[in-house]
């Protein structure tokens, strides 16, 4: 049987904040305002992952108001929904995702964040693809005040 779930998720930039994103440092002026790293991607993913093993959302397993996951890497996050992935007897066979920021341009640290997602969630590379768009200048994405990022994960029993 196949199963997919989809995820969703949005963080505000601040200047001299570090841009953590799939897993990475990308270096930019901003980063994500969060409770944890504010990897918007890794959140997305996470949830995505959740719902297509019918297992809530990231707010249920990593509340905000909880201290051990202040600052916490996001990739924690991720190698948790693989694990109640593998309780439930299924596979996660592909992830697909789109990150939407102005700017920096993310398509040269894709190669690194599809290895670090990947091993996160003990799949191979190929298995997470990683889109990049823009929001054309319009909202607060489009005025480099916030990113954002929509994943897809498609599980197999
Ligand atoms: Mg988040």
């Amino acid at each position: 049987m196949t199963r997919s779930g989809i995820g969703y998720d949005l963080h505000r930039l601040a200047e001299g904040r570090p841009l953590v994103l799939g897993g990475i440092t990308v270096p930019f002026e901003k980063g994500p305002v969060g409770h944890s790293d504010g990897d918007v991607l890794a959140h997305a993913i996470c949830d995505a992952l959740l719902g297509a093993a019918g297992a809530g959302d990231i707010g249920t397993h990593f509340p905000d108001t909880d201290p051990k996951w202040r600052g916490a890497a996001s990739l924690r996050f991720l190698e948790h929904a693989r694990l109640l992935v593998d309780q439930r007897g299924l596979k996660i066979s592909h992830i697909d995702a789109v990150v939407i920021c102005e700017r920096p341009r993310l398509g040269p640290h894709f190669p690194a964040m599809r290895e670090t997602l990947a091993r996160a969630l003990g799949i191979a590379a190929d298995a997470v693809h990683l889109k990049a768009k823009t929001n054309e200048g319009v909202d607060a994405v489009g005025r480099g005040e916030a990113i954002a990022a929509y994943a897809i994960a498609t599980l197999e029993s």
